[in-house]
């Protein structure tokens, strides 16, 4: 049996998702249907929108309505400090911490040699170029404590010592192979505070 056409596309658009199998695909394109107008047309704003009005930094590469983002523009924030992290979202999840006064640094994504993941792949050009304008004094690696994770601060860790830079990685304690979103705000805190030195 053929769904019609218009629901079939929205199945097939859920499908894309991750994580959305074509089950779960289904029961939402389904859902859509029976959403009041309204709440319908604001859902597909919002998914137009977010391509549309949000761009990349141009200085830290995380997603902003304003370039440069107003953590890079923030006089207040002490710029001898950048915080490598692998998405948005930790970012984030740093932030809710509120001890974390530095800037940072979005890599979008992590080394993977299993998915052809390499430095080249994630916004690791960047951020070199931002150790040689600007005045950095640590870089504290809070890359996933999981395989990737673990690659990528080994690897950057390599890079950017001849740069004189002061590198650390944040403590054990977070969850293993969990990701940075996921730790609350008095793990994370932690884990930020008893950073140690790769030497
Ligand atoms: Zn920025």
């Amino acid at each position: 049996m053929y769904y019609p056409e218009p629901i079939a596309k929205l199945i097939d658009a859920f499908g894309k998702l991750p994580g959305i199998g074509s089950k779960t695909a289904a029961r939402l394109a389904f859902h859509v249907l029976r959403m009041d107008e309204e709440d319908v047309t604001n859902f597909a704003k919002a998914l137009v929108n977010v391509k549309r009005n949000l761009q990349y930094c141009t200085v830290c590469c995380n997603i902003t309505d304003v370039v440069p983002c107003r953590i890079c523009q923030d006089k207040h924030r002490d710029a001898s400090v950048i915080c490598v992290v692998q998405e948005p979202k930790d970012v984030i999840a740093m932030e809710r911490t509120k001890e974390y006064q530095g800037l940072y640094h979005v890599l979008h994504g992590a080394i993977s040699p299993i998915e052809g993941i390499g430095p080249d792949e994630i916004r690791m050009a960047e951020l070199l170029k931002r150790l040689g304008d600007e005045k950095v004094q640590e870089l504290i690696l809070a890359t996933n404590p999981n395989i990737e994770g673990e690659a990528t601060a080994m690897y950057l860790s390599r890079l950017i010592k001849p740069f004189g830079i002061k590198v650390t990685r944040i403590a054990h304690g977070l969850p293993v192979g969990g990701d940075l979103e996921y730790a609350d705000e008095v793990t994370l805190s932690k884990a930020l505070e008893g950073r140690r030195e790769l030497l």
